[in-house]
């Protein structure tokens, strides 16, 4: 189990605090989850969850790709020996340098979801497969993407016909369903739209993207249930066989690798709430407590709780953790006690910022 493999790797260690553990053998466990739960379905890992050596060399090593999302996605890649054939950029927003970089690295696969976009992509990547994205309505999302990326699918088809005349392979659609995605129903709207395009425009492949949930606080659906729920969409929209698959997810690849430790820097007591301030916040790891939107396991040791507003260490009004999800703590705690937080290694390290307050990024340890 991995925690304590983590536990092991941490004894008589103590590098400062805060620091993000990464244990790869988890990574290499749920992408092979993946394929046996989706088994024809091609995986993209999206590195944005976690660029970090170890993590890619895991995902490579379990047969993965990787949804890149520019020329440093891309160079991180190479850098551990991915073939560019296993690489896809997913990023619809990209700059005519950008696809030129990719392209002379040998990058063949591209997402789009603009006709000015399609025209750079002629220009640059002459002769690659595209993909189109399109806009969905999915049931909310813990961090949903809203509308910023993805056509109608109305306008699908023609991009994927203009594609064909800019000489490029039109090769498929893609939809996201939003990352943190709790309902594994979120994917029909999705299938069903992808349909009526294929209807109007037969194409080869179908990306599912990510979104695929993982359990914080609140449990989230098996992998076995998202899988069934997909393959039982496949079915009913496309009755007379489904194009080939792809999956991009990222979350739910490498955030049960990942375990935080941090450390109480002030226990205040302001009227009747208990602030808990520790030294990670918002800018130092814990970006997507924005909103509150993904409510960390936190676990602060035995003892007697009591409920706490968790905030960050900066001098930001912003950097609150929790002050409207309830989280109770030890009543015993104090500053320099260490606090664990569970399930935390995708979207951290990754966003943390460089230098807010003097505060550096996230520090990441890998197990062998
Ligand atoms: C971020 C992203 C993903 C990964 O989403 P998860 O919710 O982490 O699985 C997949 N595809 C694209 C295009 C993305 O931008």
């Amino acid at each position: 189990m991995s925690l304590e493999r983590i536990r092991r790797f941490l004894a008589g260690q103590h590098p400062p605090s805060p620091f993000l553990v990464i244990d790869p053998a988890v990574v290499t466990e749920r992408v092979r989850e993946f394929a046996r739960e989706l088994p024809h379905s091609l995986l993209f890992y999206a590195v944005k969850a976690n660029p970090e050596p170890a993590v890619l060399r895991a995902v490579l090593a379990a047969g993965g790709g990787f949804d890149v999302a520019g020329p440093a996605e891309i160079t991180a890649c190479l850098a551990e020996g991915v073939a560019p054939d296993r690489l896809s950029y997913g990023n619809p927003i990209k700059k005519p340098a950008d696809i030129a970089f990719a392209f002379d690295r040998g990058v063949r696969e591209f997402v789009t979801d603009a006709a000015s976009d399609l025209a750079h992509l002629a220009e640059h990547a002459p002769g690659a497969s595209v993909t189109v994205r399109v806009l969905v309505d999915a049931p909310a999302s813990a961090t949903p993407f809203g509308r910023k990326f993805g056509c109608s699918p109305a306008e699908a088809a023609g991009l994927l016909r203009r594609a064909a005349e800019l000489g490029l392979d039109p090769a498929g659609v893609a939809f996201h369903v939003g990352s943190q995605q709790a309902d594994p129903a979120a994917w029909d709207a999705g299938i069903a739209a992808a349909a009526k395009i294929f209807a109007e425009f037969p194409f080869r492949r179908l990306n599912l993207g990510g979104g695929f949930g993982v359990t914080y606080r609140a449990p989230v659906p098996s992998l076995a249930r998202y899988s069934a729920a997909i393959r039982a969409s496949l079915a009913a929209h496309f009755p007379a066989g489904a194009p080939e698959t792809a999956l991009e997810p990222g979350r739910a690849i490498v955030a049960g690798a990942g375990l935080i430790r941090a450390e109480i820097v002030l226990v205040a007591q302001r009227g009747e709430h208990r602030w808990v301030y520790l030294d990670i916040g918002r800018y130092n790891g814990l970006a997507e407590t924005e909103n509150e939107a993904i409510p960390y396991r936190v676990d602060a040791g035995p003892g007697e709780r009591g409920p706490v507003v968790i905030a960050g260490p900066t001098c930001d009004g912003d950097d609150v953790l929790y002050q409207h999800t309830p989280y109770e703590l030890p009543l015993s705690l104090k500053a320099g006690d260490p606090v664990e937080i569970l399930d935390a290694g995708a979207y951290t390290a990754s966003y943390s910022s460089v230098s807010f307050n003097g505060i550096g990024p996230l520090r990441t340890y890998c197990l062998d």
